[in-house]
C-alpha cells in the first residue's frame, strides 16, 4: 500500500470509528455468536493476491462486530471500565507510524523523555509525594506499564532483590535457595487475582490475609501476621495495598499498613489500578492517605482516564532495586549516554516497549485536568444515581458502600434468587454485568464504563434491572 491510498482508507477509517462510537449505545452490548463462529465467515488461507482495503472495510461488519463485546456502550456495566478517547487513538496511530521500540535512551530518546515527563505530570495531578517523581532530582520516578499486574510484579521482583541483598549481608552463609524458600509476602483477601499470581510467578509466598468488616486490610492485620512469620522464621518482604478493590471498590487502610511495613522494612506497593484514577481530584485523596509511606504506586490511566489501553502508571521512590534487579547487559544495548536518562527496559518485564507517552501527552492536553476531573465526578454522579433507584425500590439491598463508580447490589434474598436475577439481566440483552462474592454473599456489580454514559442511560440501566426483577420475583412465587 503506497501513501495516496493509504491517506483513503485511513480517512474512511476514522469515518467509521467516529460512527461507531457515537452510535455504540445501538447495537446490542453482548454478542450472540457461539464459538467458532468467525472462522466459517473467512477463508481458511491467507490470501496470495492483496485485496482491497474496501473489501477489509465492508468485512468488519460482517466478520468482526457480530462476534464484538462492545465495552464502550452506555449499556456495559461489567468489570471495571477501560479508557477510549479519540486524543489516545490519535496518539496510538502516531505511535504506529513512528513504531519504535524505545527499550533504551538512545533506541529512541523522545520516547523515554516524554515518559518521564508525562509520569511526572501524571504523579503531580494525583498528589503524589516528590519523592515519587523525577523531577524532584531524588532517586524517585515512573514508568508505564502495560498492566497492573506486570506492575505488581514488577514490585514484588524489586523488592524480593532487596530484601535478598541484605539476607545475604545479615547470614553470608545462606544460600538463595534457603532465602527465597522464607520469604513472604502480604495483601488482603479482597486483592485483584493478580496479586495471588505475582507470588507464583516470582516463587514466593503470598499471604491472603482478612479484610474487617469495612472490606479493609488493617494495619493490625498485617502487624499480627508479620509477627507470627518472624517468629516461625521466616522473612516479610512485600505487602500490597489495594485501593480501590475489584470486587467491591474497598480501600485498604494504606495509612495502617504503610507504617507497618515502613516498621518492619517490607516494601509497600500501592495497587489502585481502577480508583487511582479518582485521585486527579483532591476530594478523594483521604483515600490514599499514607502514600508516603509506600515504595511504589501504580494505577491505570487505561481504566478510568481516557487513556486507551495499555498505559499502566507505576511510581518507584527508589527504581535502582528493580533496575539492578533485572539487569543484563548485552553489547549490542549499551550506549554512550547510559545513566543520564532511564533505559526503562530495566523497569519492565519485555524488553520491548512502544511510544505509549504519546496517549498521555495527547489526552492529557486535549482535555485538560479540568476535563479529566470532570469526567470521573460525573462517573462518580452515576453509581449514585443507581444507588438512589436501587435504594428507592425496597426489593434490593446496597451491598457495600459507593465510593466510587461502582454499585455493588442485590436483590434481598438467597444467592440463587440473584443469580438467576443476573441471568435474565444479561440474557434480556440489553445491558451487561457480573457478580462477585464476598463471604458467601453473591451480589451484582453494577460498574459505570462508557463516557458516553448520559442520566438517562442509567435510568434505562436501572429499568432493566428492575423489569428483570419483576419477572423473576414472579417466576419465584410460581
Ligand atoms: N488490580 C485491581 C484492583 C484491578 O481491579 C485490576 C483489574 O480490574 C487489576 C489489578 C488488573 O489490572 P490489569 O489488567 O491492568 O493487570
Amino acid at each position: 500500500m503506497e501513501a495516496p491510498e493509504f491517506k483513503d482508507f485511513a480517512k474512511s477509517m476514522v469515518d467509521y470509528i467516529a460512527n461507531y462510537l457515537e452510535n455504540i449505545r445501538d447495537r446490542p452490548v453482548l454478542p450472540s455468536v457461539q464459538p467458532g463462529y468467525l472462522e466459517k465467515l473467512i477463508p481458511s488461507e491467507a490470501p496470495s493476491k492483496p485485496e482491497s482495503w474496501t473489501d477489509v472495510m465492508a468485512d468488519i461488519e460482517r466478520v468482526i462486530m457480530p462476534g464484538v463485546t462492545h465495552w464502550h456502550s452506555p449499556r456495559f456495566h461489567a468489570y471495571f471500565p477501560t479508557a477510549n478517547s479519540y486524543p489516545a487513538i490519535v496518539a496510538d496511530m502516531l505511535s504506529g507510524a513512528i513504531a519504535c521500540i524505545g527499550f533504551t535512551w538512545i533506541a529512541s530518546p523522545a520516547c523515554t523523555e516524554l515518559e518521564v515527563v508525562m509520569m511526572d505530570w501524571l504523579g503531580k495531578m494525583i498528589g503524589l509525594p516528590a519523592e515519587f517523581l523525577a523531577c524532584s532530582g531524588g532517586k524517585g520516578g515512573g514508568v508505564i506499564q502495560g498492566t497492573a499486574s506486570e506492575a505488581t510484579l514488577v514490585g514484588l521482583l524489586g523488592a524480593k532483590a532487596k530484601m535478598m541483598q541484605r539476607m545475604k549481608a545479615e547470614h553470608p552463609d545462606w544460600d538463595d535457595n534457603t532465602i527465597v524458600s522464607k520469604l513472604v509476602a502480604y495483601c488482603s483477601n479482597q486483592a485483584h487475582s493478580s496479586v495471588e499470581r505475582a507470588g507464583l510467578l516470582g516463587g514466593v509466598q503470598m499471604r491472603s490475609l482478612k479484610a474487617d468488616d469495612n472490606l479493609q486490610l488493617r494495619g493490625e492485620t498485617l502487624e499480627e501476621a508479620i509477627k507470627k512469620d518472624l517468629a516461625d522464621g521466616l522473612i516479610p518482604f512485600y505487602v500490597v495495598a489495594t485501593l480501590g478493590t475489584t470486587n467491591s471498590c474497598a480501600f485498604d487502610r494504606l495509612d495502617e499498613i504503610g507504617p507497618v511495613g515502613n516498621k518492619y522494612n517490607i516494601w509497600v506497593h500501592v495497587d489502585a489500578a481502577y480508583a487511582g484514577s479518582a485521585f486527579i481530584c483532591p476530594e478523594y485523596r483521604h483515600l490514599m492517605a499514607g502514600v508516603e509511606t509506600a515504595d511504589s504506586f501504580n494505577f491505570n490511566p487505561h481504566k478510568w482516564m481516557l487513556v486507551n489501553f495499555d498505559c499502566s502508571a507505576m511510581w518507584l521512590k527508589d527504581p535502582n532495586w528493580v533496575v539492578n534487579a533485572f539487569n543484563v547487559d548485552p553489547l549490542y544495548l549499551k550506549h554512550d549516554q547510559q545513566g543520564s536518562a532511564p533505559d526503562y527496559r530495566h523497569w519492565q518485564i519485555p524488553l520491548g516497549r512502544r511510544f505509549r507517552s504519546l496517549k498521555l501527552w495527547f489526552v492529557l492536553r486535549l482535555y485538560g485536568i479540568e476535563n479529566l476531573q470532570a469526567h470521573i465526578r460525573r462517573h462518580i454522579g452515576f453509581a449514585q444515581q443507581f444507588e438512589t433507584s436501587c435504594r428507592s425500590d425496597e426489593r434490593f439491598e446496597i451491598v457495600t458502600k459507593v465510593q466510587m463508580g461502582l454499585v455493588c447490589f442485590r436483590l434481598k434474598g438467597s444467592n440463587e434468587l440473584n443469580e438467576t436475577l443476573l441471568k435474565r439481566i444479561n440474557g434480556r440483552g440489553k445491558i451487561h454485568l457480573v457478580p462477585s462474592k464476598i463471604n458467601d454473599t453473591y451480589f451484582l456489580r453494577m460498574a459505570v464504563c462508557s463516557r458516553f454514559t448520559q442520566p438517562e442511560d442509567m435510568d434505562f440501566s436501572w429499568n432493566e434491572v428492575s423489569e428483570a426483577a419483576t419477572e423473576v420475583l414472579k417466576e419465584q412465587q410460581k
